[in-house]
């Protein structure tokens, strides 16, 4: 039976909640290299709840060397809004900080890796997801247009660097089947342990709306299913209506249904609180979304000739041996490119732009 916790916290005394998170799902942590994945939506202040608040990740970076952990990697790949921007999309939401060190940049190395061939054959995932021992996904509470609710099958989204998520949206053309894009991604790699910051939560048309609300909650599970189980039950909605929970739960990767699910803590819907359309309509109808989304998906890298030095760094790291050097200037096979965006974050000269 899958355990999920229910913990009070605020962002004052949330190591306190981190603590008794670790006392009940104990972790060998020491000698383990550990990645940390907040939700890093894109550039913004941390009032806005937009992305997980440093206090929580700054909290449990410091579990995690507490616990003595070997290495410690703390990255995202941000959302449509913020590609090529790993750094200064940090820094603004103040997670940077909260990283102590431990930030790495994890758009700049990927590998590619076997998806579902309806919608792409191929995709390219952070080398550091793939290689760390230990992932502990820190998911947003938050509604999402889309998928109703953004918790921790949606938070693992971000292993794929760059344009591929634009890319994902618009191969899967409909909300059931970006449900199961989002569930295929999951699957990649499962995180081992997931802790959710619904300290402050969003309601309303997330996942950057701006009606917040103030839960006062950390959460925590080792099971992605049965802790979005718990997300949307508090939203007030069954989360057997939920396609990604129905596609998860058939996969084997758990059960949403609450019976099968061992509550410690109080479970109550929280009171008239705002859902998206549960249709994915909220999105799909969106046009200026939909505008963005598509001219996302056309985005190339291009050298810069005065800046390039013709080094071939690029060349070297681009996981779909989409570039090639001419004339001593890397040129981009645009149909092999998946616009990971790894050769831009790799350049030493800053010379690749996306055009
Ligand atoms: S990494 Fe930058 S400088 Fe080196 S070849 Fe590529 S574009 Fe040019
Ligand atoms: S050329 Fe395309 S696929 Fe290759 S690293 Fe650059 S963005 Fe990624």
């Amino acid at each position: 039976m899958s355990k999920v916790l229910i913990h009070p916290a605020t962002y004052d005394n949330v190591h306190e909640a981190i603590d008794r998170v670790f006392e009940l799902f104990p972790m060998r942590v020491k000698g383990k290299e550990v990645l940390l994945k907040p939700n890093v939506l894109r550039a913004s202040s941390a009032q806005e709840s937009i992305v997980t608040h440093p206090a929580v990740l700054r909290a449990v970076v410091e579990k995690m060397e507490a616990m003595g952990a070997t290495s410690i990697v703390v990255g995202d790949n941000p959302g449509l809004f913020s590609y090529g921007a790993n750094e200064e999309t940090f820094t603004k939401t103040g997670l940077m900080q909260a990283a102590k060190g431990h930030y790495k940049n994890i758009g700049d190395d990927s590998r590619k890796v076997d998806f579902n061939t309806k919608f792409m054959p191929t995709v390219s995932v952070s080398s550091a997801v793939l290689d760390a021992d230990i992932v502990i996904s820190l998911p947003k509470f938050k509604t999402h247009g889309l998928t109703v609710l953004t918790g921790a099958i949606k938070n693992s989204y971000g292993i794929l660097p760059g344009a591929q998520k634009a890319m994902l949206h618009k191969a899967a053309g409909s909300p059931e089947r970006f449900h199961e894009v989002v569930v295929d991604v999951f699957r990649l790699r499962v995180p081992d342990f997931f802790i959710v910051d619904a300290v402050v939560g969003m309601e309303g048309n997330g996942p950057a709306s701006p009606d917040l609300r103030n839960i006062g909650l950390i959460l925590a599970s080792d099971n992605a299913v049965a802790i979005d189980a718990v997300i949307a039950t508090m939203m007030g909605c069954d989360p057997g209506r939920l396609r990604f929970l129905q596609k998860a739960k058939e996969a084997g990767l758990g059960d949403y249904d609450l019976n099968s699910i061992e509550v410690i803590g109080e479970l109550k819907p929280l009171p008239d609180f705002k859902l998206p359309p549960l249709g994915g309509e909220a999105i799909l109808r969106n046009e200026a979304m939909q505008s963005i989304i598509h001219d996302r998906t056309l985005l190339r890298p291009g050298a810069d000739p005065v800046k390039c030095t013709g080094c071939g760094t690029c060349i070297d790291h681009c996981p779909m041996s989409a570039l090639s050097l001419i004339e001593n200037i890397p040129q981009v096979d645009a149909a092999r490119c998946i616009a990971c965006f790894c050769c831009q974050e790799m350049c030493p000269e800053q010379a690749i732009a996306l055009r």
